[in-house]
């Protein structure tokens, strides 16, 4: 079993001083786990995207110098997309952190600990225990999430923080746990080549989740592949039927096929009685959604909605698969349900190749949203059930009185109560919110009314780094061992194979100091390594249906080609197969074990086009060698080569004729909340009065407008009203 031997912080008793941090290797903080043979092939999952890759890490003098796809790793099957295989050289950039910075000037980490806490706690002391917030990601491993979040809220008393993830999968979480009973996306990958119809709806596995589309083209029952996207995307070009609804239709369209399965006998009667509630309120709703009154709003013809509907009905096994297009809507939560529902009211869950199954974006996106201690309790309890507290007190050893008893904030909630001067001081871990976030100007402003603002980060030039008052070095993926859990709910390991650059730590150490420094250790006295934390948090996950508690350790996991969950001691079924779906048995996870119906009646995009901005701006992922903001990919050579030079917007040709703007000509985009130069693209892939930004350039969302799914709280990328300047 592999270990980080040393930086045993039992044995470590004092306040870590400048000769222990200059002689990193002494004490363990910058070592090769010594369990690594010199010269050999180890195994991880890459710490990109929430595919979950196995990697092979190649070693030489106990450091990796390679990687290769692992072949025999179930989710991948030997492929690794651009960003995976340059996993490693990314961790070479110049401007890593490698020291913690005060004040944008270098100080020891005795310092910056002793700092970050005189200030937090002056905060708390004062202002109370919302004052102070930690932001965090679905970047960093679950075990050090766990960390974090019960660090942040147990040990140093605060109430709010939440998670990057809120930016892409708070919409499918709501979604899942109103439906379903519990967050709980019921797919394995091995359903992308036993379905025979695949509906991709605001999804464009092509470019955001190339290796799960690799699964799809393994497919041999030559399935039907429907695209739901306004653009043309790469994977609209290679299905058998795009659908290029108006922008944000997909509600109204998604309950017109419900409305036509209805009509035309699409039902699985014996499904629905048997396991869900609601239906007959769900059907009279969809009355008014005829199929006139969805092409109208949809811009689909009857004749090509009639025809989606009965590709649906006639499938035997039909799977539903949606990603950011609908998460980052204005009513995302009910259009992921109207997925939901249209699995459920066909019968297609459950079963080989069938499922409403939401595709996550971050490497540990599922980690957080269960065990990030943010809006759920550990574990995804619920932090208002005083039974839920007693259950994780008693599973993390934590006295009860410890445990919030209300969740958090959500993140945009967070930021305003910033703007409102309530919430005085952000800990951002691994997130770069002055580019990610909607209306970045806007957040930018807020960011700078922060009386402290701590960024822990692998770099030093992140947007938002480059406003803290402190930032914090970190480790990244490669440098640190823990696990992460992917879109189909694998948990898998990855090892530490590099020292990190410089003075930065693991993640994890910096909790663990920012504990002593605190004067909480001893809270988490248990909490001494990765996998010391895997085992608390398999004790907060008994009897859950996430529950992990069958998991025997790292060596597991990394034997078994990561393990899904549920994975329970009491049950060894599913020790019989590495490819696990949920439902089988028709049992949902709510309290009468049937799955909900539920709906809404759409309402049209807070920010519409005018005569002043006439074009609607989607954002979205630009190329499959692009990840988010960059943090990483941008410093890849390689991936430089696959992306284009300057910030490219895709415009229809009759759009370009209309403003007389050529190809390749640089161009204003111009919201009500910024403007930015641009070089024009023209392509059909964008409707007319339609266009498309890629999110990875740090000046895209200046023109974002601020709308959220008011279930959610997520962010709306998908809908703003800009207009076009030919610049002179
Ligand atoms: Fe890594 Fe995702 Fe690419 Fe796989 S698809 S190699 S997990 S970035």
């Amino acid at each position: 079993m592999l270990t980080i031997p040393a930086m045993t912080f039992r044995e470590w008793t004092g306040p870590l001083t400048a000769d222990l941090v200059r002689e990193p290797v002494k004490f363990g903080l910058g070592q090769i786990p010594s369990l690594l043979k010199p010269d050999a092939v180890t195994k991880a999952v890459c710490g990109f995207c929430s595919t979950g890759c196995g990697l092979n890490i190649h070693l030489k003098d106990g450091a990796a110098i390679n990687l290769t796809p692992d072949p025999d790793y179930p989710v991948n099957l030997g492929t690794a997309c651009p960003k995976g295989w340059e996993a490693l050289s990314v961790l070479d950039a110049p401007d890593r952190a490698r020291m913690p910075l005060l004040h944008g000037k270098e100080v020891d980490w005795d310092t910056a600990l002793r700092y970050f806490c005189d200030q937090m706690k002056r905060i708390l002391d004062q202002h109370g225990p919302e004052a102070a917030a930690f932001l965090s990601t679905g970047q960093i491993m679950f075990e050090e999430m766990a960390f974090l979040g019960a660090l942040a809220k147990f040990g140093m008393g605060m109430i709010h923080g939440d998670g990057n993830t809120r930016q892409c999968m708070a919409t499918a979480v709501t979604a899942y746990k109103e439906s379903f009973g519990f967050d709980a996306p019921p797919f394995t990958y091995a359903d992308f080549e036993e379905s025979d119809v695949l509906v991709f709806i605001g999804a464009n596995p092509c470019i955001a989740h190339p290796i799960m589309w690799q699964r799809v083209l393994r497919n041999k029952k030559q399935p039907e592949i429907i695209v739901v996207d306004p653009r043309t995307t790469e994977t609209a070009m290679a299905a058998t039927q795009h659908y290029a609804i108006k922008p944000k239709s997909d509600l109204t369209l998604l309950y017109g096929l419900a409305h036509l399965l209805i009509r035309d006998g699409g039902v699985d009667q014996s499904f629905v009685e048997a396991h869900t509630n609601g239906f007959d309120a769900f059907a009279a709703f969809l009355a008014a959604f005829t199929p006139e009154r969805v092409s109208a709003e949809s811009g689909i013809s009857i004749e090509r909605l009639l025809h989606f509907a009965k590709t649906i009905r006639d499938g035997k096994a039909v799977s539903f698969w949606w990603t950011m297009g609908v998460n980052q809507g204005h009513q995302a939560t009910r259009t992921a349900q109207a997925i939901i529902n249209l699995a459920l009211m066909t019968g297609n869950i459950g079963k080989p190749g069938t499922g409403a199954n939401s595709i996550t974006g971050q490497c540990n996106a599922m980690g957080s949203r269960l065990f990030s201690n943010t809006t759920n309790l550990l574990g995804g309890h619920d932090f208002r059930n005083a039974a839920h507290r007693e259950k994780i007190a008693a599973a993390t050893g934590i006295p009860v009185e410890r445990i919030p008893d209300r969740p958090s904030l959500a993140y945009d909630q967070i930021i305003q109560a910033a703007d409102a001067g309530t919430v005085k001081a952000i800990w951002f871990v691994a997130t770069n919110p002055s580019h990610s976030w909607i209306d970045q100007n806007e957040m930018n402003r807020i960011l700078d009314k922060l009386e402290f603002l701590v960024v822990q980060d692998m770099y030093c030039t992140t947007e938002t780094a480059k406003r803290a008052h402190l930032v914090l070095p970190a480790a990244g993926w490669g440098e640190k061992e823990g696990c992460f859990i992917n879109s189909e709910r694998r948990i898998g390991y990855s090892p530490k194979v590099r020292r990190a650059p410089g003075q930065s730590l693991a993640d994890f150490h910096i909790f663990r100091l920012i504990a002593h420094y605190w004067g909480c250790e001893e809270m988490f006295r248990e909490w001494q390594t990765p996998e010391a934390v895997f085992r608390v948090l398999q004790r907060c996950s008994e009897g859950q249906p996430c529950e992990i508690t069958g998991i025997e350790g790292y060596e597991m996991i990394r034997m078994e080609g990561g393990v899904q969950w549920p994975a329970t001691m009491t049950n060894d079924e599913w020790r019989m197969t590495n490819e696990r779906r949920l439902f089988e048995d028709g049992k949902f996870f709510t309290e009468d074990q049937r799955a909900k119906f539920c709906f809404d009646e759409p309402v049209v995009p807070p920010e519409q086009r005018s005569a002043e901005f006439p074009l609607i701006l989607m954002t979205g992922r630009g190329t499959s060698a692009q990840w988010h903001t960059e943090t990483r990919t941008g410093k890849s050579a390689v991936l430089a080569k696959m992306v284009p030079e300057e910030l490219m917007l895709d415009l229809n040709p009759e759009d370009a004729a209309k403003l007389g703007v050529r190809d390749g000509q640089r161009v204003r985009v111009i919201s009500k909340r910024a403007e930015l130069t641009v070089l024009t693209r023209l392509t059909g892939c964008v409707k007319p009065g339609e266009v498309y930004l890629p999110m990875h350039d740090a000046r895209v969302n200046q023109l974002t407008h601020a709308s959220f799914d008011p279930l959610s709280r997520q962010p709306s990328y998908k809908h703003s009203a800009v207009r076009l300047e030919a610049t002179k």
